[in-house]
């Protein structure tokens, strides 16, 4: 007889105790400092992570029940008692790692589990100081006045108050002068609050530039880095895939949006045009929030055996809350909970095409955590974040043959969209990182400097955009509407990797479909194992710093795009 599934409802939750846990976790790491051999020194880590494991599963739980109705009062004070605690428990991770580096086991733990756990320990101490403490909370602060500004936005428009998000949706509208007004409106609001956002910034930088030197950097550009974990990749790499996409994107780039003025028949394209893709409005799905869902099982049940078992555990278990519904946190995001090894995807289905990226990226990430869920150390189970994007984007186009199901006759309209929606946003993607180069690398810059910096990237990666005399827009602030940029310095670019090495799985499937998916559930077990550029070689794609990668992915891409008649798509 099978047992049930325990679903995510029942999983049990208790606040853990951290006093206890800090006491478990110091004896069990002194254990592991004091371990004769390295099996002794291996089962010590089993202990150590379990321990651990308790804490992160809690505090996972707590989260998305909380996401899930922010209304809830006691899971409210659950999420404040674990932001309180995070930082201690931090703490001992810290001390684990040090004991980790100083293992006199450590070259017998990485011929067994691999270099990239120390590897990644290593950086997790080199970016850590108690003298840096004040600072952090400052960042912290920073940040969330940040997100407070942008979270407060109530717009009245056509006679209702609207926040940012829902403005976004009057820059597809076929009337152009909602377009230009609904763009009016959005763009003033970030006018009005632009001496703020200025002044937010310029302390950000400051308080980075001021962890950076304490930790022994000369600004923070390499610390950015070290935060996001890369440990095979610099800015020098970086700076070497920009100038491929200056060259080989941005061309390609003026040319579609040339043809996008054609297709909705305006004179000049300006930007409250650029979101309105087809006079006939964007492909919707064919049926609700439900029906998606049901759709979307199927998919995954027909797509490969790997799947088929991941989405029915999703299901059987209850992983997945998609549906919009009062009291829920906007948004959308996966996470993973170890002590079940159960991902979780969490969304806010709409009823629009936007629901489906959702279906096939978040699944993207679920999936691959759900792969390597084999991994002892938690480290182990997602890799660095722009390694994460192409399990997320590639999932996206393995699951293109099945968009008739969702969209009918508009799944040709849908697929061309997506394809240059992913190019398009190459140049811009990159332009965002150029610019936090010359920020960080000229933290005494003035918040105008900054813009005039800005504007002249701008001007470089997107020449087609056209404010139409916006002032705010003209004085070189647009990256202001930018989150990453105030809250996760240097991690956009990542998006812009990600979608070169999805491109080559969007090719290899056009070619040996299946071939492509076995590379890439293989990708999806290495989890986070292997740094990016060996998990790029490991699932046999091309690395983006390459010379001539950016080329020859664009020139499949460029050459299926150039196949389509989207002035057919129009009546689609
Ligand atoms: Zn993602």
């Amino acid at each position: 007889m099978q047992t049930a599934t325990l679903q995510f409802t029942e999983f049990p939750y208790e606040r853990p105790d951290l006093d206890a846990i800090s006491t478990e976790f110091r004896e069990t790491l002194e254990q592991f400092k004091k371990a004769a051999n390295p099996d002794l020194a291996f089962r010590t880590l089993e202990a150590l992570y379990t321990v651990r494991n308790n804490f992160e599963s809690m505090r996972e739980i707590a989260s998305i029940r909380y996401t899930i109705d922010t209304r809830d009062p006691f899971y409210e004070a659950e999420q404040g008692y674990f932001d309180r605690e995070q930082p201690r428990f931090a703490g001992l991770i810290n001390a684990y790692y040090e004991a980790l580096l100083a293992s006199p086991h450590r070259a017998a733990l990485e011929a067994r589990f691999g270099s990239q756990l120390v590897n990644m320990a290593r950086l997790v101490i080199k970016t850590y100081s108690p003298e840096i403490v004040a600072d952090l909370q400052e960042e912290n602060e920073l940040t969330t006045a940040y997100r407070k500004i942008k979270a407060s936005a109530s717009i009245l428009f056509d006679g209702e108050q609207r926040n940012l998000m829902a403005m976004m949706a009057f820059l597809r509208h076929k009337d152009r002068d909602v377009r230009r007004r609904a763009a009016d409106a959005y763009w003033n609001f970030m006018t009005v609050n632009q001496g703020e956002m200025d002044r937010i910034f310029h302390e950000l930088v400051k308080v980075r530039h001021s962890i950076a030197t304490k930790l022994g950097y000369t600004n923070y550009v390499q610390l950015g880095y070290d935060r996001l974990g890369r440990t095979d990749y610099g800015s020098v790499e970086v700076a070497r895939f920009r100038k491929q996409v200056l060259e080989e994107v941005v061309p390609l780039a003026s040319a579609i949006k040339k043809k996008q003025q054609e297709r909705i028949g305006v004179d000049t394209l300006k930007f409250y045009d650029e979101e309105y893709m087809f006079r006939s409005g964007n492909p919707e799905p064919l049926g609700d929030p439900e029906w998606i869902m049901e759709e979307g099982r199927k998919m995954y049940e027909e797509l490969c055996p790997e799947t088929e078992e991941f989405i029915h555990y999703m299901l059987d278990a209850r992983l997945m809350d998609l549906v919009t519904k009062p009291g829920k946190a906007s948004g959308g995001y996966c996470t993973y909970i170890h002590n079940h090894q159960a991902p979780f995807i969490f969304s806010n289905f709409n009823g629009t095409a936007m629901d489906i990226f959702v279906l096939t990226h978040e699944a993207g990430h679920a999936f691959q955590v759900y792969q390597s869920r084999h991994f002892p150390f938690n480290e182990y189970n997602w890799p660095t974040m722009e390694a994460c994007e192409i399990h997320s984007m590639s999932m996206e186009f393995f699951t293109w043959p099945w968009m008739e199901r969702f969209f009918g006759p508009s799944a040709d309209k849908f697929r061309y969209m997506h394809l240059l929606k992913a190019l398009l946003f190459l140049p811009y993607g990159v332009a965002v990182d150029e610019f936090q180069h010359f920020v960080y690398e000229n933290h005494n810059a003035t918040a105008d400097e900054r813009a005039a910096a800005w504007k002249s990237i701008e001007q470089r990666y997107l020449p087609h955009k056209d404010y139409d005399g916006n002032a705010y827009l003209e004085s070189g602030r647009a990256w202001q509407m930018q989150s990453h940029i105030y809250e996760v310095p240097f991690y956009y670019i990542d998006y812009t990797l990600a979608q070169i090495c999805a491109f080559q799985f969007w090719a290899k499937a056009e070619d040996d479909r299946e071939k492509a998916l076995a590379d890439y559930v293989r990708l999806c077990e290495a989890g986070g194992s292997k740094p990016f550029l060996e998990l790029v070689k490991f699932s046999g794609l091309d690395s983006p710093f390459e010379e001539g990668t950016v080329a020859s992915s664009l020139g499949r891409i460029s050459a299926w795009l150039s196949k389509v008649d989207d002035l057919a798509l129009e009546t689609a």
